[in-house]
């Protein structure tokens, strides 16, 4: 079998589980994890935080003056062994999982000048492959010539209800209806924006997980991925 470290690309819709299996994966496979969501979320913040966006304005301008005063940033975590995301070297990571930050991340997303910064960031981190990186484009745009690349799918109501147990056991006062209206909003914006929508590679595995498992889920991908490491 081939020892050799290939890069791994986890696309698909909001909240599908991408970043449990990518970090599943990771773990078994002795590679490094990037959660491309994370550095969306900590530039949504970024722009929050400095009043360039809220639910009724965006200053597109000047938070990409901005950008450059933008770095982002993972540090291990050295009791759970998870990269967690640093915004100007202050660890943010609980502050970019909030409804509020996922509501206002789509339009941020959209912008082209933010996608370059970030997706060269993130072609840097996997040039040397052994990485499993998820979002919206890393198959599409971020790698296109990645090894092996899964596109996750799950019904919207599925979806939602495992993102709202989430935001509750962090203590996060939402409605459920407020949940599924946010992960069906965020898939409109990402799949219909200009600049690499969202949408699954032509040589993308779809993995429908409304009726699986995680264990199942994490199984049949584990298989998946080691057939493509033996074949690279
Ligand atoms: O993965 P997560 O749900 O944390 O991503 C938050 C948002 O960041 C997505 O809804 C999308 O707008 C944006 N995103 C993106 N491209 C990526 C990763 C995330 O546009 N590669």
């Amino acid at each position: 079998m081939s020892n050799k470290k290939i890069i791994i690309a986890i696309d698909g819709y909001s909240s599908t589980g991408k970043s449990t299996v990518a970090r599943q994966l990771a773990k078994a496979l002795g590679y490094i994890y990037v959660d491309t969501g994370a550095m969306y979320r900590a530039v949504t913040l970024y722009a929050m935080q400095h009043n360039f966006i809220s639910q009724s304005h965006f200053d597109q301008e000047a938070l990409e003056h901005s950008l450059p005063l933008i770095n982002i940033k993972f540090e291990i975590n050295s009791e759970s062994g998870i990269a967690e995301v640093l915004l100007n070297d202050r660890n943010v990571e609980r502050e970019i999982r909030t409804l509020n930050v996922s509501r206002l991340v789509s339009p941020v997303a959209a912008i082209s000048r933010v996608r370059k910064k970030l997706v060269e960031q993130q072609q840097l981190m996997g040039k040397d492959g052994g990485i499993v990186m998820d979002g919206r484009d890393i198959g599409t745009v971020v790698f296109p010539e990645a090894k092996l690349k899964l596109f996750m799918t799950a019904t919207a109501k599925d979806r939602a209800e495992r993102r709202y147990k989430e935001l509750l056991e962090r203590g996060e006062k939402v409605t459920y209806e407020d949940v599924l209206k946010n992960v069906v909003n965020r898939d409109h914006i990402d799949s219909t924006r200009k600049d690499s929508p969202l949408r699954q590679a032509k040589d993308a595995i779809m993995i429908d997980n409304s009726n699986l498992t995680l264990k199942e889920q994490f199984d049949q991908i584990l298989k998946i991925t080691r057939e493509s490491i033996a074949r690279s």
